[in-house]
């Protein structure tokens, strides 16, 4: 089979691997209908040292179950099902309370070493508690928002959650990504009242203003903490999505919290430490978060996406075939395209 694999910045190939096969009993192979390139597969994309094995890549899919071992019980071959980016046994004492990204027999796709989703098939490890069958057909045109499911409305949804975004209260989400556009959704509805998006990218804001951002900060540094003041009585909103990582980012969002409010970090940091701490400590911020437990919040957001009362498949601006995934990380890179979606 054909499948995405990431030699080093920039070397990206379709190749042919050996088919994914059951392994383990508790197993599927999932054929994937349609993968996606994420923001943070830009991570390694501009910093991977160069490597002669490579790794697979790709964390978000829906697909149709092709087989499964001998202990998957409530999955089934032809299922049409959403693959969260985290396999998890839907079990133990973290996946009861919610945690699916704890899971003590877990893991991750698209990682070294790993099963990745930007292939025509890929192995799922923990079937059971890992896919999550869809109450629609394969061509179904709700597919772009369902594929959202795998990651990005889930890590926006988780990000608002962690931020502890309720109604009638003042939200900000540092980066126009499409985590940050999905938690301008997540956001609002949830409830929020005032819903300030920074970024600046023209075509990423009009998305975020669609969602329902109230207003837009294109400065940064000092500059975008003192106008998310002046928006907000000046003492700052309760609730900051920090989507995006980078040190900047978190000193944007701990400075734009209120005194009491919180952070809900969902952008992989790429920092060792956190910056910000003495404002945090002084003016009581809390700031937590982390990989989203996208498996956990299906059973809460689909319904939405089913009724139409929310479209998170929007930011996806590009569809490619797998051979043309490499021009998707380009673009994505660029800038060119906020969120590609891959059909094999
Ligand atoms: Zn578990």
């Amino acid at each position: 089979m054909r499948a995405t694999i990431m030699y080093g910045a920039g070397d990206v190939r379709i190749e042919n691997i050996p088919d994914a096969r059951v392994i383990e009993p508790t197993d599927a192979v999932m054929v994937v209908s349609r993968a996606c390139i994420c923001g943070s597969d830009l991570w390694p994309y501009n910093q991977r040292e160069p490597s002669d094995t490579g790794r697979r890549l790709g964390h978000e899919a829906i697909g149709l179950v092709e087989a499964v071992g001998n202990e998957v019980r409530t999955i089934k071959r032809g299922d049409l099902v959403v693959m969260p980016f985290a396999y998890s046994d839907g079990t133990c004492t973290f996946c009861g309370h919610g945690l699916h990204t704890s899971c003590v027999h877990g893991g991750f796709f698209g990682i070294e070493g790993g099963e990745g989703a930007q292939a025509e098939a890929v192995r799922i490890p923990q079937a059971d508690g890992t896919l999550f069958k869809l109450p629609v057909d394969k061509d179904d045109t709700l597919m772009p928002s369902l594929l959202t499911l795998a990651d990005v409305m889930g890590t926006g949804h988780h990000a608002a959650i962690v931020a502890k975004v309720g109604p009638r209260m003042k939200v900000a989400v540092v980066g126009d990504g499409a985590v940050g556009l999905c938690g301008v959704i997540a956001a609002r509805r949830l409830g929020a009242e005032q819903i300030i998006i920074l970024g600046r990218h023209p075509d990423r804001i009009a998305l975020a203003k669609q969602f329902g951002a109230s207003d837009v900060v294109s400065e940064r540094g000092e500059a975008a903490i003192e106008r998310v003041r002046k928006l907000t009585d000046g003492f700052g909103v309760h609730s900051v999505l920090e989507c995006v990582g980078l040190d900047e980012a978190m000193r944007t969002a701990i400075g734009i919290a209120r005194p009491g409010g919180a952070v809900g970090r969902v952008g992989v940091p790429q920092g060792e430490t956190m910056p910000a701490s003495l404002p945090a400590f002084y003016n009581n911020v809390t700031v937590g978060g982390g990989p989203a437990p996208v498996r956990a919040y299906i059973d809460e957001l689909l319904p939405d996406i089913m009724e139409g009362k929310i479209q998170p498949g929007k930011v996806f601006d590009r569809t490619v075939g797998l051979d043309d995934v490499p021009d998707g990380y380009r673009a994505m890179d660029k800038r060119e395209a906020i969120k590609v979606m891959v059909e094999p």
